[in-house]
């Protein structure tokens, strides 16, 4: 419940996370979009101001000018511009200048000279740029307006796409954030059931020896005068409990250190196949008093791995295979090189493993339905088996034996 509580307070910080983190991203690029469009837009009408500008200066270099002589004046080829010229004392010269859409504005007197700014007039935007210029040492001075409502409109247009668009990724972006912090809180949601679970399957297996050996020590205090030989039952029973706590707390230290990321395999070089019979030497002698038969076959195969840790796999699995066969039932370990893996199987004639437990027996605290009856155990010691294996970045799989019982192949890197 408080884990619940947990995650869905993180869920809720990482969808605002990434809300800020969505929404600094859009209006920093939106700005950076909207500050170069309006560099970009006047780009043009500037050089258009600046190539008229020296078109009219070329042209009224012309000595005839001054005296009014003027053949069509080649500088009004812009369609877009009104050239304006005035006199020493700022009157405009109408046969020199062109202002078909401004006869009923007031112009701006000339000046400032040299620099092209924005203005409106009579409800039309332009861009102006003013200068003076000289003929045979008379002064002119020049008024260039361009028209940019054309380029006002397309950037208002762009402008309120913008801020559409925007709309539309913040929507977009609440439905993106809310689904991305559900894919994100995924895993961790998942380990932190899988660690719930594993606590509480961890507490339940602790508990039935635990309560054992409760009831086994209270049976014994309820005899105070009795002699030990009297209750080796009890003791013995007792005995057996604690270690298979002792058993049940190593394999749960084992397990929470693979967790941690605590475990590195400790390598040497050694022969795999020495270990395996060195290992199945008192297997060998277990199975014949229980009238089964265990062999070892295979060709020595060197390998790069933890002596230890590989000798609890094969422990492992020995112990499986004698634990769920019976008498008359047969237990073979083949070990072989397959170009660079080492392959071990270890099959039995036993009872074999359910279709559901192929699937799950390396799940921690797994025990098949098949295997319940025949004994006892935790379902730890293949998870570990599994752990080891793909620390040593081997593999594991499970198969049931033809015609009966199990199957266990697993595959090392030689190095
Ligand atoms: P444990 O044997 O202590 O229960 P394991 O993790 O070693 O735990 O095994 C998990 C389960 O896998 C066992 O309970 C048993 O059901 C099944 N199993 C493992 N090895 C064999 C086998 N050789 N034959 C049949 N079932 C097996």
């Amino acid at each position: 419940m408080k884990s619940n509580k947990i995650l869905k307070k993180q869920k809720r910080r990482l969808l605002v996370y990434n809300l800020i983190a969505f929404f600094i991203i859009f209006i920093v690029l939106g700005l950076v979009a909207v500050i170069s469009i309006e560099g970009y837009f006047y780009n043009d009408a500037d050089r258009e101001l600046n190539f008229s500008r020296d078109q009219l200066t070329a042209q009224l270099a012309n000595p005839y000018i001054s005296s009014g002589i003027i053949p069509y004046p080649e500088y009004r080829k812009n369609p877009r511009m009104n050239y304006i010229l005035y006199d020493e004392d700022k009157n405009i010269i109408p046969n020199l200048s062109s202002i078909p859409n401004l006869d009923s504005v007031s112009l701006p007197v000339p000046g400032p000279y040299d620099q092209i700014y924005n203005i409106k007039l009579d409800g039309y935007n332009f861009r102006v740029l003013e200068f003076s210029l000289s003929n045979n040492d008379t002064v002119f001075f020049a008024q260039l307006l361009i028209n940019i409502d054309g380029e006002i409109a397309l950037r208002n247009n762009i402008i309120s796409i913008y801020f559409i668009c925007l709309s539309a990724i913040i929507v977009l972006t609440v439905a993106v954030s809310y689904l991305m912090s559900a894919l994100t809180m995924q895993p961790i949601k998942k380990s932190m059931d899988e660690q719930t679970r594993f606590v509480s399957d961890a507490s339940h297996e602790l508990r039935t020896p635990l309560t054992v050996l409760h009831g086994r020590l209270e049976q014994l205090l309820n005899y105070p005068d009795e002699k030990i030989i009297d209750k080796s039952d009890i003791i013995s029973d007792s005995l057996s409990e604690v270690i298979r706590l002792t058993k049940l707390s190593g394999d749960l230290l084992t397990l929470a250190k693979s967790d941690s990321d605590k475990f590195v395999p400790d390598k040497s070089e050694f022969d795999i196949f020495e270990l395996a019979k060195i290992t199945a030497m008192p297997y060998i002698d277990m199975a014949a008093c229980d009238y089964k038969e265990f062999v070892v076959c295979g060709e020595s195969v060197t390998v790069t791995a933890d002596y230890n840790k590989i000798r609890q796999v094969l422990i492992a699995l020995f112990d499986n295979a004698l634990k769920y066969t019976a008498g008359g039932d047969k237990i073979t370990v083949d070990l072989y090189r397959q170009k660079n893996k080492c392959e071990i199987t270890v099959s039995d004639t036993g009872i074999g493993i359910s279709e559901k437990g192929l699937s799950r027996i390396f799940d921690r605290f797994y025990r098949d339905d098949t295997s319940r009856n025949v004994t006892e155990g935790s379902g730890l010691g293949l998870s570990i088996v599994k752990q080891i294996v793909e620390e040593h970045k081997g593999s594991i799989t499970v198969a049931n034996n033809t015609p009966k019982g199990a199957k266990f192949i697993v595959l090392l890197p030689l190095s």
